[in-house]
């Protein structure tokens, strides 16, 4: 039998359901071997179908086994339903109907982690996008909502606790003396949204009042073991719960809200309606074992999850081409939540800087889509960056465009108008369009076309007529199956900055002001600014206003001074980084060219004035001291030469280090504090700036620093603090690192997330055989190959090893193509997420290029799962 090739489904194609599912019922008789799922749905033809057919087809999986059907009680005979390709197809129903499905499934065997499937001691399930075709035969589609009733049956001793969405509205005993518990959730939702949890579960209670004055119960669910680092989760939720009411007006609408942490998931969180399931990673937290990064990371999860209540289950998407609809907005409010929380100019800075290392470089290989794809082979291939966070900064324009009132205006009327309902990207710009009386045609573009848009900026100054002019040219490199672009509507945030830092105002569009933004629309555009008194210097594109490239040729000095005296936060960040990306790529031609390395860099100036003004956020200071990473400057480069980058990347920091020895010394020594830790945005701030210091003062080679750190560690009350210290005595290979990274894992091996960051380190680790490294840590007792979070831990650190990962003799990626080949039908969405590094083949320098692309064929020979097949063919295209 000729091998069959997974095809792609396309938007273009998309036709409403035809039938619907009032009501399901379903019961899961949970048990050690089989769990028994019994389903009654409550079936109509769609009125609004313009298929005339009887013929009823239900999704289902390789996985699932039918024990019977019937309709209306009739149990069907073998003639009439067949099974095909995973389908349940019948050919002939009524009008409506009672559809009875009695199917077996296996929990325990089920190592892709979506359907039901067991984690440690407990159930649980995760059916976005299509995970719930692996627990019964069902239309398995967004824009099929029902109104869902769950009863659960177990064993009492083993899952005392046993939870669905919505109200519990029942419970009692069976026959067999197993108990049974009954949910009831009153609002229609597509099956994506199910889940059902059972186990052995701890509790955490508490209570929010909403703002009309309900009182909802909220719970968070985790191993006894866990439920002492839950706290934090719980303050972050009803900071969200009250964040949402305040700033876009939305109350929750159960009467409960539940939360279950669980060890093996394979994205971050789930939003199931009124039960989020959550990697226990986004959600547990304590002083000890989470680090700030950590702490901030579950803070934005818990309101992302419970943002998506609105925005993802009360509206929720038509189709899963629209899957930005949810995701792109629910990032932007979790980002905004996240800024008002803390510092809105630290935060942008972090997003941006995510944004222009993963998602550009993403846009820029062979899976680049636009943020509602037109085509797919695998919807779980498209929960990428480009949907979330440029999807995100889509949003953000929008808002940027009809400022902050006006974008609530919208977003009342989006969720006004299409409660209840599954819609498209389309309706929720026509629900900004309606609410503003604006034209947003043009803008659109942004949703269908892919790739990261590239701004040209040249100017002038008249100084006569004291005028100014910006002139700038637009344009998106080809992409995948679009080798041509329209000109996109871009919001371009601008002020100019006087020679002596002031801020310039000037006359744009008759009015006097210092800030403006630009309607770059068009693909060469020239705006005048009048009455500017001096020659200024450009601020361009503040707050990262649009998810462009930008390019003016700014001096050093420009830089430097922008650096230290933009009244834009963000853009002193920004100049900083292009400062430090220029002397980065001297340095890189260098190192190519076999040229001496320079021992002389403007940056110091830079960080010399930066490290004195103790007026700045300390926060803001460690951003400017963290050097552009190596991701991010492969992502600039032309040819991407991790060994060049790397040698580049220590000789600047080590500059930078030994001529401000003294400085960082003192910025370390003052930002020390004996304070209880909170997770507070002061003390982040603080600890974060501290331990950037610390890692400079190390870097100069100065012996006092090196016994500060490892003081540090071993005196530190809190993880970040002493991890911080660890990862400086393990990157800069001191004396103390094996003994620390012992101790370490000693201390630790009983707290499965401080294991994954022990993994991590110890992968990441360079010494001369980090491959061998690599392969006796998949071998240690700690790791677990059937844990998402393990293997991201290990795979994740190789990937930062330069040495060992970018070997030229192709070992390091002959590995990781192992683990894919490994995992490919184990679990497909983690093997094909594992691709990521490959597909980015092309953007390598020769020797490695080839060395990647023949490990890609060579997983193509494989029998491939859709999702890494998708990934792989897509790459070799
Ligand atoms: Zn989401």
């Amino acid at each position: 039998m000729a091998e069959q090739k997974p095809s792609a489904i396309y938007l273009k194609d998309y036709t409403v359901p035809n039938f619907l599912i009032d009501k399901t019922e379903l019961t899961f008789d949970l048990d050690e071997t089989q769990t028994i799922v019994t389903s009654r749905l409550h079936l109509r033809r769609n009125p609004e179908s313009k298929v005339q057919t009887s013929a009823l087809v239900l999704d289902g999986g390789e996985d699932v086994k039918l024990i019977g059907v019937a309709i209306d009680d009739y149990a069907l005979p073998e003639q009439e339903y067949t099974i095909k390709d995973d389908k349940l197809i019948i050919t002939a129903t009524p009008n409506e109907f009672v559809l009875t499905c009695e199917t077996m499934i296996e929990p325990q065997n089920n190592t892709k982690l979506e359907g039901l499937y067991r984690s440690s001691s407990m159930f649980c399930t995760q059916c976005e996008a299509e995970g719930f075709r692996h627990i019964t035969y069902y239309l398995d589609r967004p824009d099929v909502m029902s109104i869902f009733t769950t009863t659960i049956i177990g064993d009492e001793t083993r899952y005392p606790v046993m939870l669905s969405n919505g109200n519990e509205i029942e419970r009692g005993k069976t026959e067999e003396g197993k108990t049974f518990v009954t949910w009831h959730d009153p609002f229609k939702k597509p099956a994506y949204l199910f889940a059902l949890v059972a186990g052995d579960l701890e509790v955490l209670n508490d209570s929010f009042t909403t703002m009309s004055g309900r009182d909802v119960k909220l719970q968070i669910f985790t191993e006894k073991h866990n439920i002492d680092k839950v706290d934090f989760a719980m303050d972050s939720l009803k900071r969200s719960m009250k964040w949402d009411e305040e700033v876009y007006g939305r109350e929750y609408d159960l009467d409960i809200f539940m939360i279950v942490a669980v060890d093996d998931f394979n994205m971050g969180a789930m939003e199931n309606k009124g039960l989020n399931i959550f990697n226990s990673s986004c959600l547990l937290a304590s002083p000890e074992t989470t680090t700030d990064d950590a702490y901030l990371r579950v803070e934005a999860v818990v309101a992302h999850e419970y943002f998506h209540n609105w925005s993802g289950n009360r509206v929720t998407c038509r189709d899963w081409f629209q899957l930005s609809l949810k995701e792109g907005f629910t990032v932007f409010r979790d980002q905004s939540f996240s800024a008002d929380t803390h510092s809105d100019v630290v935060k942008r800075v972090e997003d941006v800087s995510f944004l222009k290392t993963a998602q550009f470089a993403e846009d820029a290989g062979p899976m680049s889509h636009p943020i509602r794809p037109a085509s797919f082979i695998e919807i779980s291939n498209f929960y990428t960056l480009t949907i979330y966070e440029k999807g995100s900064e889509v949003v953000r324009m929008i808002h940027t465009l009809l400022g902050e009132e006006g974008f609530r205006k919208g977003s009342d009327l989006y969720f006004e108008r299409h409660d209840g309902q599954a819609v498209t990207c389309d309706d929720f710009v026509k629900a900004m369009e309606d609410a503003n009386g604006v034209d947003l045609s043009q803008f659109k573009r942004w949703y269908s076309q892919a790739g990261t848009p590239r701004l040209t900026v040249t100017d002038s100054y008249d100084e006569q007529a004291q005028t100014y002019s910006l002139t700038i040219q637009q344009m998106t490199p080809p992409t995948p199956n679009q080798p041509t672009k329209l000109a996109l509507h871009i919001p371009v945030k601008v002020g100019l900055v006087g020679q002596s830092n002031e801020a310039l105002s000037f006359t744009f569009d008759g009015q006097t002001q210092d800030e403006v933004v630009l309607h770059v629309n068009d693909v060469e555009q020239t705006f005048v600014f009048e009455n500017v008194m001096s020659k200024p210097v450009p601020s361009l594109l503040r707050g990262f206003s649009a998810p462009v490239k930008l390019d003016y040729d700014y001096s050093t000095e420009q830089l430097l001074q922008l650096m230290s005296g933009d009244p834009d936060g963000f853009n002193r960040w920004s100049a900083s980084q292009q400062l430090a990306v220029n002397e980065l790529n001297k340095l890189i031609a260098q190192y190519q060219n076999g040229a001496q390395f320079s021992e002389e860099t403007p940056l110091v100036e830079g960080f010399k004035a930066l490290l004195a003004d103790e007026s700045l956020d300390p926060a803001m200071v460690a951003l400017i001291l963290g050097l552009p990473s190596q991701a991010y400057m492969s992502e600039l480069a032309d040819k991407i030469d991790p060994q060049a980058i790397k040698a580049a990347r220590e000789h600047l920091r080590g500059i930078a280090a030994k001529a401000l020895e003294v400085e960082f010394k003192h910025v370390y020594e003052s930002n020390a504090s004996n304070e209880a830790y909170q997770a507070s945005a002061e003390q982040i701030a603080k600890r974060s700036l501290k331990n950037a210091a610390l890692s400079y003062w190390v870097a100069s080679g100065s012996d006092e620093a090196k016994a500060a750190v490892v003081r540090q560690y071993r005196n530190a009350d809190n993880m970040t603090d002493q991890f911080a210290a660890l990862s400086c005595v393990v990157h800069f290979n001191l004396a103390e690192a094996d003994e620390l990274l012992n101790a370490f894992f000693e201390q630790w091996k009983h707290e499965a997330l401080v294991v994954n960051k022990w993994l991590m380190l110890s992968a990441a680790r360079e010494h001369e055989n980090g491959l061998a490294q690599v392969k006796a840590l998949m071998e240690h007792p700690s790791f677990d190959i059937k844990n998402p979070n393990k293997l991201r831990s290990v795979i994740g650190g190789l990937g930062q090893n330069v040495d060992a990962f970018h070997n030229l003799d192709g070992s390091g990626y002959a590995f990781l193509a192992d683990q894919i080949i490994l995992l490919n039908k184990r679990n497909p969405q983690i093997a094909s997420r594992l691709c990521t590094p490959l597909t980015r083949w092309q953007r390598m320098v020769p020797a490695l290029a080839e060395k990647m692309k023949g490990e890609l064929e060579r997983i193509a020979r494989e029998d491939l799962s859709k999702d890494v097949y998708e990934v792989v063919s897509k790459s070799l295209a």
